[in-house]
């Protein structure tokens, strides 16, 4: 399986005019779900918090399936290119919403926080809101540039049903570890 540099960051660090997001962007339940995992296993949130953070980036380094699989080698990177895009996040979004209220994570601090944390690059680097003035901070900028958008393994091609293993056990194990 090899890392294709089809889809790199704008080296500038912009999103380019009329995007939505610059998407790449693993699913927010895959993260959300790690972190909250974290704040069970660890039990504090002081140390929920920044392991959280830091499992961000491990997890979009895993190869996985994600919106822009479907894209093609040297499309530019852009807001949503098709539907198959758009469904992903609002089922993607869908499940989010379903998991908080699964797990009633306002009773469960230590969740939240971890939660919270594992999906903050996403909410930095990829909200349209706010993403353009946390770019121009030194900091962000270069965890958007260097780490965030380098360390993205999506898969493609004949590799997208491996990604899709990958996504479906990773989110199954999770569960299965907060629900036990
Ligand atoms: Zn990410």
């Amino acid at each position: 399986m090899v890392r294709t540099p089809a889809f790199q960051a704008d080296s500038r660090g912009s999103t380019p005019r009329g995007a939505i997001f610059n998407l790449k962007i693993m699913f927010l339940s895959a993260h959300l779900l790690a972190g909250m995992s974290i704040g069970k296993a660890t039990g504090n949130p002081y140390i929920a918090a920044p392991a959280g953070f830091i499992s961000h980036y491990i997890i979009d380094a895993l190869p996985h399936f994600e919106g822009s699989s479907f894209r093609k080698v040297g499309d530019k990177e852009e807001g949503f290119k098709n539907w198959v895009e758009w469904l992903l996040v609002i089922l993607d979004l869908l499940f989010v919403i379903f998991i908080l209220f699964y797990f009633k994570i306002w009773q469960h601090p230590t969740l939240l926080v971890g939660g919270f944390f594992a999906m903050l690059p996403d909410l930095i680097d990829h909200v349209p809101f706010w993403n353009k003035f946390f770019r121009k901070t030194k900091l962000f900028k270069w965890l958007h540039d260097k780490v965030h958008a380098e360390i993205h393994w999506t898969t493609y091609g004949k590799w997208i049903p491996v990604g899709i293993l990958i996504d479906v056990i990773f989110i199954g194990v999770c569960f299965w570890y907060l629900i036990r």
